[in-house]
């Protein structure tokens, strides 16, 4: 298929190569000029990367980002042609979604949300797990590009039901990762080995997915991003905006948005969101470590 790719991120890079590499005609487009996909096409605008494109796949950073790449200044929208489907794989508002596909469709262009999961290494190996909203017959011509870059999509319901499921999906994440963080603070001033301790996480009913993917990074301090602090605080303000246009109370995730209010104001941001840790560390006069540390 004829694929404008637009955000050569963390996630987007390894997307677009994936795309490539099963046969895929691409065209990539990011903001930054400099980044490449080989076997890719380049493009100086996104509405340039969208011209002639059967699909215009996203993931770039947030609402507004993907605001501007549609329908700003060169965006997309002026190249949209009718049957072209707009993908989005960014994690946004899913009200602003519904207004974003009301827009496209008056170019008879049609809107799937696909943010994802299963973070840098997903992207990679071509394993993410998609979450979708959107027309089942927009989400069945997708089905070769969700198959060249992820293993299993899953169809939420109608537009935007992909983002919504997306925030609730992170919630979750940030909240188990936070009393992960604090369950290794706490046993490790009281004397208790943190590698020990995930030992006996991981052959009892207390195991994540998400404590298997980062304890050990954790252990080995590892903090370069697999998944930005600034974007799950992103997620957890998206989460929180859309319980409040809902009317549902999240008290957890409020106080879990405190402490990556804080742990941003340490200039933690562009650290993967397990840094939160060393705030817990700090007020604790701790430091978790695994034997490799
Ligand atoms: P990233 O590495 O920070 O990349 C962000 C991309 O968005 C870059 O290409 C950036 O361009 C572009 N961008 C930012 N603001 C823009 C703007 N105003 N206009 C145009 N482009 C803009 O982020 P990522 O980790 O790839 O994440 C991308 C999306 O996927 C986010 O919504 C994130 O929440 C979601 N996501 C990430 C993960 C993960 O584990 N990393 C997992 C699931 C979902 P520049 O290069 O110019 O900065």
């Amino acid at each position: 298929m004829r694929v404008a790719f637009l955000g050569l991120g963390i996630m987007g890079q390894s997307m677009a190569s994936n795309l490539v590499k099963a046969g895929h005609e691409v065209t990539v487009w990011n903001r930054s000029p400099g980044k490449l996909v080989e076997g890719a096409a380049v493009a100086p605008t996104p509405g340039a990367a969208a011209q002639g494109a059967e699909v215009v796949w996203l993931c770039v950073s947030d609402t507004d980002a993907v605001e501007q790449v549609i329908f700003g200044k060169d965006g997309v929208e002026a190249s949209l042609e009718a049957g072209a489907i707009v993908a989005d794989s960014s994690t946004i508002s899913p009200s602003a979604t519904v207004k974003f596909a009301e827009r496209v469709a008056a170019k008879g262009a049609a809107w799937v949300d696909a943010p994802m999961t299963g973070s840098k290494i997903g992207a990679r190996d071509g394993t993410l797990v998609f979450i979708v909203g959107g027309r089942e017959e927009n989400i069945e011509r997708l089905k070769p590009l969700f198959a060249a870059m992820g293993k299993k999509i899953f169809r939420m319901g109608e537009v935007s039901k992909g983002q919504a499921t997306k925030l609730a999906m992170n919630l979750q994440i940030a909240l188990i990762f936070e009393g992960f963080a604090e369950g290794l603070t706490l046993a490790t001033k009281l004397g208790v080995d943190a590698q020990q301790l995930v030992s006996l996480i991981e052959a009892t009913m207390v195991r994540s997915g998400v404590v298997e993917y980062k304890a050990p990074f954790v252990l080995q301090r590892d903090f370069t991003a697999n998944f930005p602090l600034r974007l799950m605080h992103k997620d957890i303000r998206l989460a929180l905006e859309s319980a409040k246009e809902a009317r549902v109370k999240l008290p957890g995730l409020e106080t879990v948005e405190e402490v990556y209010e804080m742990a941003s104001e340490d200039g933690n941001q562009d650290l993967d969101y397990a840094a939160t840790l060393t705030l817990l560390e700090k007020w604790a006069g701790v430091q978790v470590k695994g034997k490799a540390a």
